[in-house]
């Protein structure tokens, strides 16, 4: 049987970026997933590089997700020149237009030294947005499905050896050590393996853990063709986006239900998503529908992800329960785990992450 140093069970952008920060440093790696790479929360995400509420983030995981706005630039640039597929990085800027959090906001950017406009104007575009809305003019996107492709060639060139369509059935522990994992039609040994399931995480290592917990937590998205290609910021309200992309495209997000293991998309969501798009920019009355898709968050239960060692084993690591920022926070999480599995010193603490630690209940939001 061929040994590897690393098995990553879970090809979405975690478990893509975690392959390839370890193979860079030189590891042997392999990656499972039970389907085609890359096609699950990952590509469902809207990709903007910011939290939804980062004036009220969890201090840990507003590390994480600083780190991960930082790295971007550099990380999709590598990727571009490697495989020639843009993930189309645009520093879009973000307006928030939810006047429940105006306060709260100005004073997190004044504290953080976070640049903001109030005084922004987008002539010509018949934007019915409230007195006050505060413009991130910093905040960037990024277009999923590409840098899903990127990452996914990429790894080839690293020599990563990618098994897809094969869901593992077990992990083998031996001596109290993980050993192997086998799938229907065999099984491969590694020195460690790491989950990177995400919303699949727990049910992968429930016999080897049970009081963690992450849940899928539903969310529904629609794609809109306007008739003028004019809208050049991602608007904000609460739980709902308006993300404009290059093309002229704009998706409209999104929604939050925890209903299982389901992927439908209903005809009640995608109503509820176009009167608020129109409620915002009326033109999109006339856009086409060009699509309308779901995806399943990994929600832990704490406001963080879980990135570490599983405790009582030494060789089963977990880098998964990003929640809404996987996109956002993967480079920065899969440089914090390789940091710690190589004995370099990190840009933070790993603990702050650490499986054994938690204990609150998980909140939505
Ligand atoms: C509608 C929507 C909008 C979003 N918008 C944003 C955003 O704008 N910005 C942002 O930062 N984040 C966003 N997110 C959140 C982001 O998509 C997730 O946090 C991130 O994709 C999680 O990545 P992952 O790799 O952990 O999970 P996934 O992408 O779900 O990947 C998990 C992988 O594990 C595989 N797997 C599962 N079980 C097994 C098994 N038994 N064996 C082998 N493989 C297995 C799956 O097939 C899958 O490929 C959004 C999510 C949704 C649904």
């Amino acid at each position: 049987m061929t040994k590897f140093d690393f098995i990553i069970i879970g090809g979405g952008i975690i478990g893509m970026s975690t392959a390839r920060e370890l193979a860079v440093r030189g590891a042997n790696v392999a990656l499972i997933d039970k389907g085609k790479s890359g096609q699950e929360a990952s590509w469902a995400a809207g990709g903007i590089l910011s939290s939804m509420r980062p004036w009220s983030e969890n201090s840990a995981s507003a590390e994480l997700s600083e780190h991960g706005k930082t790295c971007y630039p550099a990380y999709v640039r590598a990727l571009s020149v490697a495989t020639g597929i843009d993930p189309e990085y645009v520093r879009s800027g973000l307006v928030i237009i939810d006047a429940a959090h105006i306060d709260a906001i100005t004073s997190w950017a004044q504290h953080k030294c976070i640049k903001i406009r109030m005084d922004f104007k987008y002539p010509g575009l018949a934007l019915v947005l409230p007195e006050q809305a505060i413009l991130l003019p910093e905040i960037a996107q990024i277009r999923p499905p590409r840098l899903l492709q990127a990452l996914r060639k990429n790894l080839r060139q690293l020599s990563v050896s990618t098994f897809e369509n094969t869901p593992i059935t077990d992990l083998a522990i031996k001596q109290g050590r993980f050993d192997h994992v086998t799938f229907c039609n065999g099984k491969l040994a590694a020195d460690a393996v790491i989950i990177t399931a995400g919303a699949w995480s727990t049910l992968i290592l429930k016999n080897i853990i049970g009081h963690i917990e992450i849940k899928p937590i539903h969310g529904q998205m629609i794609c809109l063709k306007p008739d003028k290609h004019i809208l050049k910021s991602i608007i904000l309200d609460g739980d709902h986006y308006l993300i404009p992309r290059r093309d002229g495209h704009v998706l409209v997000g999104s929604t939050m239900e925890a209903i299982g293991f389901n992927k439908q998309t209903t005809m009640h969501a995608r109503e509820k998503l176009l009167a608020w798009a129109i409620s915002v920019w009326p033109a999109l009355k006339t856009a086409t529908l060009v699509k309308h898709w779901a995806g399943l968050r990994p929600l832990s239960n704490t406001e963080k992800p879980f990135i570490g060692v599983v405790p009582n084993f030494k060789n089963i690591y977990l880098n998964a329960g990003h929640f809404r920022k996987g996109i956002l926070q993967a480079p920065a999480s899969a440089t914090l785990l390789a940091d710690m599995l190589s004995g370099h010193a990190s840009f933070m603490d790993i603990e702050r992450f650490a499986i054994s630690k938690y204990e609150k209940s998980a909140k939505i939001g």
